[in-house]
């Protein structure tokens, strides 16, 4: 029986399997999916879960109760053949290592943050890409707000209460919206604060807000933020990151302890240790229109790890949007190739793009290119993506968490998690 490997437990992994298992029948082809996490994480509501809106539970749904009679490894993949069809593996919690071999294996492995390169950013700037990222983003930001109640530098005081975020794309331009009311929801219970507004700047080197759609949409979102005592400058890249802050390109200097990176991603850095596959520039794995890997039959790749060609001379983006659509068409492809059947290409026109800012307020593209703004967009938004998300307990959670919200303000908790970047003792050497 064929083997049918998938590697990533995303968006796009997870579409993949379950339109095999619905497709093939049980004796086809065996399925096993790899992945390092054992749930699926809800990207779109990320920011919210940072800022406290969402419980970070409430946006990932287990891998295991998506499948059926797909095989589930808890495992991280170190070394792949895409040659002789055998890929090593070990076990995230045993450390186990082992080797599978495949007929056809699928690459679903995602992006990580890009810093481009920029000296500084790896070290000194927080993601928002992860479930982790969120939850340690939202602890350092309610540990700046405990240690600039604490302090009496004024001067430190500044530097701690200004957050910087970088990149004002979909994900910057929410991260900025909901660290505001984060900050605004909690401030009143820090009596120092009380009377002072935290300063958080939007910094964008192109020079508009989301950019590549309708202009008007991020018109709208730098009206909105603005409008809400955050900075946007845009037309001014970093240039590179301290501790202490970043100096962008025109030699301007912000100092701040909190740089979120949101600029960009790039694919798994799996992927560039596979050197014999065919990649990008950016190093997405290149594939035909039917996503498959020219010249390697039985590779596959789609989602955020893959270059998809559009038919129309560009590739398809990297959204949850697409990754969700190419899985079930890559699917069927595989499905057609074990019967002996020619592939179809993948052919998707996007529907649309939405950000939700904060304060019910949002922005969206429809489909014909309409745009719609304010509240309306903000309930689209939520409408849309509560919808979308797996599992109908999951979409009850997330729907009672939103109810919560109107009522009460955000939980000011600092759950000290994981790795923490300032050591305890900082509050006692700085005061
Ligand atoms: C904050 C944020 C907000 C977003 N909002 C939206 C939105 O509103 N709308 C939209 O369409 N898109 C949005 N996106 C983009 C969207 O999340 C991605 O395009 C989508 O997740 C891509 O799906 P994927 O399956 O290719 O990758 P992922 O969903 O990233 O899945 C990759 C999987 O591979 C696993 N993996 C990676 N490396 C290994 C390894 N070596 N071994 C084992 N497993 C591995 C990972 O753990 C993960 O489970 C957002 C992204 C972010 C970060």
């Amino acid at each position: 029986m064929p083997v049918i490997v998938i590697l990533g437990g995303g968006f796009a992994g997870i579409a993949v399997a379950r339109r095999l298992e619905a497709r093939l029948h049980p004796d086809e082809a065996e399925l096993v999916l790899l992945s390092r996490d054992n749930y699926t994480l809800f990207t779109p509501m990320l920011p919210e879960a940072m800022s406290g809106e969402l419980e970070v539970r409430h946006i990932v749904t287990p891998i295991r109760a998506q499948l059926h009679r797909t095989r589930f490894v808890l495992a991280d993949v170190d070394e792949i053949d895409v040659l002789h069809h055998w890929l090593r593996y070990h076990h995230v919690l045993t450390r186990r290592s082992v080797v599978q071999s495949f007929d056809h294996l699928i690459f679903a492995l995602g992006s990580s943050t890009s810093d481009f390169g920029l000296p500084g950013v790896a070290e000194h700037t927080w993601a928002l890409k992860t479930l982790e990222d969120a939850e340690l983003l939202r602890n350092r930001l309610v540990w700046l707000l405990e240690l600039a109640d604490t302090i009496d530098d004024e001067e430190r005081r500044n530097r701690l209460l200004t957050i910087l975020i970088v990149g004002g794309g979909f994900t910057g331009v929410e991260t900025a919206g909901e660290t505001g009311e984060l900050l605004r929801s909690v401030r009143k219970f820090y009596a120092r604060l009380r009377n002072r507004h935290a300063r958080i700047v939007l910094v964008e080197a192109g020079p508009t807000l989301l950019a590549g759609l309708p202009p008007k949409m991020g018109q709208y979102a730098r009206t909105v933020l603005e409008r809400r005592g955050i900075e946007v400058l845009t037309g001014d890249g970093v240039a590179s990151v301290d501790e202490s802050g970043l100096t962008l390109q025109s030699g301007r200097r912000i100092e701040s302890e909190t740089i979120v990176w949101s600029a960009g991603v790039k694919p798994s850095p799996t992927i560039a240790k596979e050197e014999a596959l065919p990649k990008t520039r950016r190093g997405a794995i290149e594939t035909a229109q039917d996503m498959s890997v020219p010249g390697f039959p039985g590779i596959w790749a789609l989602g955020d790890c893959a270059a998809i060609p559009d038919g129309e001379g560009g590739l398809y983006p990297m959204t949850a949007q697409h990754a969700i659509r190419e899985g079930p068409h890559l699917a069927e492809n595989l499905a057609a190739v074990l019967r002996g059947k020619s592939t179809k290409p993948f052919r998707y026109r996007t529907l649309g793009m939405m950000a939700a800012l904060g304060g019910r307020k949002g922005v969206a593209q429809l489909p014909g290119n309409r745009v719609i703004t304010g509240f309306a967009a903000w309930f689209f938004w939520r409408t849309y993506y509560l919808l979308r998300l797996p599992g109908l307990d999951r979409k009850l959670r997330v729907a009672f968490d939103w109810t919560l919200e109107l009522l009460f303000p955000r939980d000011t908790a600092e759950l000290r998690f994981g790795e923490r970047r300032d050591p305890d003792e900082e509050m006692a050497q700085r005061p």
